[in-house]
């Protein structure tokens, strides 16, 4: 590695620090060219003490903020990326290696938890229950918990730290970020913005690392609640751990996503929203559709269809490229395992019918688009979570048998029908095994106002990440009862209601 590579920084309390505590570091890569843009420190509990000891020094005064003045600033922060969005979009193609596009799209999605946040003042409000017993008036309001901290994920660098830590800081937390190391970049940016719109120093705390430093932050005296989104074995951990020392925690994990195509589909719509939602960020998505259950008649126009339109998808690098319409995988390592999936699939019994190792990929991190026909349950290739640019077929002959293969999925996100037939689509909406449910819409995944609501092994704990429940998670409710005794008055009256 070369001695010139920048080193993430860390933010605590007021200053940026080259370092801290680190024992090591980590590459991070730009999959469009396999170069090392940076290095990421490998963080240590030292660093994490700082963090928290800051963001605690910080959070009274930051509580005692009028909610509107902390909603200023996100007021702020929201026009501050709305400067910077092509800048925030191309650290992503470059850090991550999204085409431009899927960039663009993730730092609007980002850009909207930011105007979702820029409304929680309105959300904080309680409820009022005057007279609720004799001479007493009964109220509900909101305060912050504390100490919030941030785990996120490599696959959206922009996005998901930003689900996180604007709803906890306008709700008066304060908050540690923890970044995937393999993509630090984005975040150092978002929280260089946040303080330059206005954010006091020590509300918002940056470190890095992996298992040693998630760990101390989970058991951390001081952390109240934690968010993380990440793969499903470390969201369990982090969920066990976390609420073994008394932190709440939401903790979302990984999945396996169903797209269900009736007989009475459009080939042609269906197969194009299929395609995007299997190979769009090149399959790294947790709401990628990566298994395709063709009901009856379905599956033979459909895959022709699929091939064809997936087939002729420019697969390239996405830096200084906006032509590509999909990217690399984030490393070497991953695109070797995502492979290792069709170096397998047919001695199990599948049948490859799209081959994404014929990609000429030079030094980038490319696997183009594969699609394996003929899987079935008992395969690995249905049973894990791929998390790469490779569409299994399930061929069924009823919805009833594509319902029972959700219900023998151990994870639950998100499951997509394509219909024409309304009841089929109800049956579906009410009885298919996930939180997040799509009707002709390849990636039900919700915007800023809605939940997402993952279920069974993709999601540990309450309340979901968006929405309302973003809001109940990063705050709690005081329940408060009201009499004044008639005697402590100055006027001493009959109650105002006998009087005519
Ligand atoms: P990951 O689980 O490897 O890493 C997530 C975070 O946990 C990172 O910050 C990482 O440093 C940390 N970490 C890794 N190993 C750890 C360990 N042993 N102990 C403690 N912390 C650890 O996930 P990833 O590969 O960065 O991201 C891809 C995964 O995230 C996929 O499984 C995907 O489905 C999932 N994901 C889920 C959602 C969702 O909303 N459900 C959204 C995005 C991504």
């Amino acid at each position: 590695m070369s001695t010139e590579t920048p080193t993430a920084k860390l933010r605590i309390g007021s200053k940026w620090i080259d370092g801290g505590g680190a024992t090591g570091s980590t590459p991070v890569f730009n999959p469009s060219t396999g170069e090392i843009i940076a290095k990421t420190p490998v963080g240590s509990a030292s660093d994490v003490d700082a963090a928290v000891a800051a963001a605690l020094d910080a959070q009274p005064e930051w509580a005692e903020t009028p909610v509107v003045e902390r909603a200023r600033v996100m007021f702020a922060y929201r026009e501050l990326i709305a400067r910077h969005f092509e800048e925030l979009a191309r650290l992503v193609t470059r850090e991550h290696g999204k085409t431009y596009g899927e960039a663009r799209a993730e730092v609007q999605r980002g850009l909207e938890m930011v105007e979702f946040a820029c409304s929680v003042p309105v959300m904080l409000s309680g409820d009022t229950f005057p007279q609720i017993a004799e001479s007493v008036d009964g109220e509900t309001n909101r305060h912050p918990v504390g100490v919030c901290v941030g785990i996120t994920p490599y696959n959206f660098p922009n996005m998901v730290p930003l689900w996180m830590f604007p709803i906890a800081i306008t709700c008066g937390n304060t908050f540690v970020l923890k970044p995937s190391e393999k993509v630090p970049l984005s975040a150092i940016r978002l929280v260089e913005l946040l303080v330059e719109a206005g954010l006091p120093d020590g509300v918002i705390n940056l470190v890095h690392g992996g298992k040693e430093v998630v760990d101390a932050l989970l058991q951390h005296r001081d952390v109240a609640a934690v968010s993380f989104v990440g793969s499903t074995s470390v969201a369990k951990h982090v969920y066990q751990l976390g609420t073994a020392h008394g932190k709440r925690v939401q903790a979302a994990g990984g999945a396996k996503n169903h797209l269900i195509i009736m007989p009475d589909a459009d080939v042609d719509q269906s197969s194009k929203a299929l395609a995007a939602s299997a190979f769009g960020c090149a399959g790294q998505r947790c709401m990628a559709g990566s298994v395709a259950i063709a009901v009856g008649s379905a599956g033979d126009p459909l895959l022709e269809q699929l091939v064809g339109f997936a087939g002729k998808l420019k697969v390239a690098p996405t830096d200084n490229n906006d032509a590509s319409e999909m990217g690399p995988v984030i490393s070497g390592d991953h695109r070797s395992r995502v492979a290792g999936y069709l170096e397998t699939a047919e001695r199990v019994g599948a049948k490859v019918v799209l081959d994404g190792r014929d990609v000429d990929a030079g030094d980038a991190f490319l696997l183009g688009p594969s699609i394996v026909d003929q899987v079935t349950t008992d395969m690995p290739l249905w049973k894990e979570e791929i998390f790469g640019p490779l569409l299994s077929v399930v061929r069924v002959d009823s919805l009833q048998e594509a319902l029972a293969i959700g219900r023998a999925c151990p994870f639950g996100n998100g499951a997509s029908i394509f219909t024409s037939d309304g009841y089929a689509a109800r049956e579906f909406k009410r009885h298919f095994n996930a939180g997040m449910i799509g009707i002709n819409v390849g990636v039900p995944a919700p915007m800023a106002w809605l939940p997402f609501t993952g279920w069974n092994q993709s999601f540990f704990g309450d309340l979901h990440i968006q929405g309302t429940e973003g809001v109940q998670f990063y705050t709690r409710q005081k329940m408060t009862l009201t009499r004044w005794f008639e005697s402590a008055s100055e006027s001493h009256h009959d109650p105002v209601w006998k009087s005519k």
